[in-house]
């Protein structure tokens, strides 16, 4: 057996394929189709074993008449690049573990065995007493997550409602406007860690109680009963730089209480956060790493696996986060739960044998024993389906961990690793023929821009501008949005006064952009209530009260006779498109997130300063003649605003390029600062796709300045 480690990267996902030469092509081919969707039939290869012999990159392209073919994308000694249309190419890089590789790291996980085997058979017996010490008391402490007492505590503290609309908003910007159940409930769970990543204080020295001065470390002191009675064992001793009182931080062990005190460093995090998991149904793991860190890990019925979540960083599905990114020197990673206890390091390195020369408490046997033992005894009473549900469970699992899928997905985008726009770079480079924005779709995905919505607000400003006295109605309708905002997403509903304000009719694109309608009762009183999609109006209305704050700002700095009326009036924003970037920084600074509305999400390309780019797709079908935009400066940081830039655009999705603008020296004076520019009539033509292309950004002398911006709107005559 000849065992190959492929990478395919397909739609901006990575995907492992192990391609055994035992099996052979055919095997090969259901591989690649069950992640490229290429049917095997139309999968064409000659001199397979040639190929993916000792070559690191190989591409899966289209000939022709959409028959696919296995080749070598250059590097190796391989088959030169073919000239190929580059709108069929399928890429597989990264590792290709060569077969001496693989001898190389059996090897040394041999070695590292062996070498557990020569410790003195005292420090075994002892190495297991303590080892399995720590582990029981650890399976005492999740066993408090399933007292209703204390999830029910959790639940109180916290909105879920809250939490579902914004996972809802979270998927519609996405563009899924419909998702399974599994979908919405892990989606839930990614904001219950926002959110509690916001509400959970971290604690290096606690301030003092009596004057609020920082207090310097003195030592550990003894617990007092109340201390005790919430499981702090340790206390920590502090004292006071100010009146020099001693300040106690007492390391609570009881989740309850720390859903009072929502301090702590690391261990109260992940304690606390767990039992927030657990308290709302998921299944719930602690992750204890011995190197002294602590997380949870949650099954996601939606990946059908389990799932990283870090509380401290916010940071989810990221399990190489450690290794790779902060460079942990990893050992044993213990995750333990109701149904038992779990050896799951293997997920959080791709440095294995390495790993293992680090584990020296105790012998891998005696890491397993415990691991069973501590497992065997939390289902003792568990129901026979239940145990053949863990039964498949731990073998899927199992399987994972020894094949080490879990760390494609969260390759890119961790601190201190290659941004995707270095990646693309090298791609390009790699790939020569292939067009940049192409190229760049492997790395960068594109992204879906719900903005419907957008266009609808601001033609309905456009309307409100209209009326008598727009500086006191804008003011009052964003009164009016914050109040219908402040409710529960799913009811939005509320009785206003008689004002004739409200019945005017130039606030009604306004509620309609927004989802919303107006009944104007007997009584003369103005009920404004959803009028469709609940979801559609969370998404839509801070948009509309951003704008609607922006504009009324506006107008009492310039007053209405200066408003900038073509983007309101004289233009229609386009809509409805898709978005790809040389760069950005998942999860919130994505390409899409310069086309929602919202001054307060942006885009940014950490690599942007003198090319970055950033396009903006119309669908299939459909084109514009564009005759102006408007560029939004991000919230923070000015050098990173663009400043000399071009706007292109393509009749042919991306093949061709012609000018339709350049600007230099531009200069955003304020932070969120709109500036629109109009485009000469005469290069403009009929586009599918438009191009941001920065060239540079203020800080011009320093080309490792991100670029970044929060919004570009992109407009064509009304009539269009
Ligand atoms: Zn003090």
């Amino acid at each position: 057996m000849v065992l190959h480690k492929l990478s395919v990267i397909h739609d901006g996902q990575s995907h492992a394929v192990d391609y055994d030469s035992d099996e052979g092509e055919e095997v090969l081919k259901v591989q690649l189709f069950s992640v490229t969707n290429v049917l095997p039939e139309y999968q064409n290869f000659s001199d397979l074993t040639e190929i993916v012999n000792g070559l690191h990159s190989l591409t899966l392209i289209e000939v022709q008449d959409g028959m696919y073919t296995l080749k070598a994308l250059g590097g190796n000694g391989g088959p030169p690049v073919p000239a190929v249309e580059p709108s069929s190419v399928v890429t597989i890089p990264l590792s290709v573990q060569s077969d001496e590789e693989l001898a190389r790291a059996l090897q040394a996980e041999e070695d590292a065995l062996s070498a557990q085997q020569q410790w003195p058979l005292q420090s075994h017996q002892h190495g297991r007493a303590a080892f399995q010490a720590k582990l029981e008391s650890y399976m005492l402490q999740v066993m408090l997550y399933e007292d209703m007492t204390r999830q029910n505590a959790a639940r109180a503290s916290v909105s879920l409602e809250e939490m579902e609309e914004k996972a809802l908003v979270a998927l519609a910007r996405q563009g899924k406007a419909t998702v399974s159940d599994s979908e919405k409930s892990f989606a839930v769970l990614v904001q219950l860690l926002l959110w509690f990543k916001k509400s959970f204080r971290w604690v290096n020295e606690p301030d003092c109680d009596s004057c609020g001065s920082k207090s310097a470390r003195i030592g550990m002191g003894t617990a007092t009963s109340e201390e005790l009675r919430h499981g702090a064992n340790r206390v920590e001793l502090f004292r006071c730089t100010g009146c020099r009182k001693e300040v106690r931080f007492p390391r609570y062990n009881d989740p309850m209480k720390l859903l009072e005190t929502r301090a702590g460093r690391c261990g109260e995090w992940a304690n606390c956060f767990t039992l927030y998991c657990r308290a709302f149904g998921y299944e719930a793991r602690l992750a204890l790493d011995f190197t002294d860190h602590v997380w949870t890990e949650c099954f996601s019925p939606f990946h059908n696996r389990w799932v990283h979540f870090d509380p401290c960083e916010a940071a989810y599905d990221k399990p190489l986060l450690y290794e790779s990114g902060w460079k942990k020197r990893l050992s044993y990673v213990i995750a333990l739960a109701n149904d038992g206890a779990y050896d799951v390091t293997r997920r959080y390195t791709r440095k294995w044998s390495e790993v293992l020369t680090r584990r020296t408490e105790v012998t891998e046997a005696v890491v397993q024993e415990v691991v069973f033992a501590l497992t065997a005894r939390a289902r003792l009473s568990r129901p026979a389906h239940e145990l053949e549900v863990l039964r498949i469970r731990d073998n899927q699992e199992r399987e994972e961990l020894l094949a080490g899928l879990a760390e494609e997905e969260s390759a890119s985008a961790l601190p201190g690793r290659q941004s995707g726009s270095q990646q693309w770079r090298m791609l390009r480079g790699e790939v020569g023929s292939m067009s940049p924005s192409l190229a760049a779709e492997m790395i960068n995905p594109v992204r879906a821009c719900v903005d419907e919505h957008v266009k609808e607000i601001m033609l309905a400003l456009g309307e409100l501008l209209k009326s008598s006295e727009p500086i006191r109605v804008t003011n009052l309708w964003v009164k009016v949005l914050q109040k219908l905002q402040s409710q529960p997403y799913k009811v939005r509903r509320e009785l206003f006064g008689t004002k004739d304000w409200l019945k005017e009719e130039c606030s009604s694109p306004l509620l309609q952009a927004v989802g919303l309608q107006r009944d104007v009762q007997e009584s003369g009183r103005v009920l404004i209530q959803l009028a469709g999609s609940p979801v559609k109006t969370a998404l839509a209305l801070p948009v509309a009260i951003e704008q609607l704050v922006d504009l009324h700002q506006q107008l009492e700095r310039i007053g209405e006779s200066n408003i900038d009326q073509r983007v309101f009036s004289n233009w229609t924003r386009l809509a409805g498109g898709t978005s790809c970037a040389s760069g950005e920084l998942p999860p919130f600074e994505i390409a899409s997130a310069a086309f929602d509305g919202l001054n307060s999400t942006k885009w940014l390309d950490e690599n942007g300063a003198t090319s970055g780019w950033i396009e903006y797709r119309l669908p299939d079908g459909k084109s514009a003649t564009l005759v102006g935009y408007q560029i939004t400066s991000a919230n923070d940081a000015p050098e990173r605003d663009p400043q000399t830039w071009l706007v292109e655009g393509s009749e042919t999705a991306g093949q061709t390029w012609r000018t339709l603008d350049s600007r230099q020296g531009e200069h955003f004076e304020a932070r969120l600062m709109k500036k629109c520019y109009e485009i000469d009539v005469q290069k403009s033509f009929p586009c599918r796709w438009f191009r941001f292309l920065c060239l540079s950004v203020r800080d011009a002398a320093n080309s490792r300045t991100p670029l970044q911006i929060a919004n570009i709107d992109y407009f064509s005559q009304k009539s269009e």
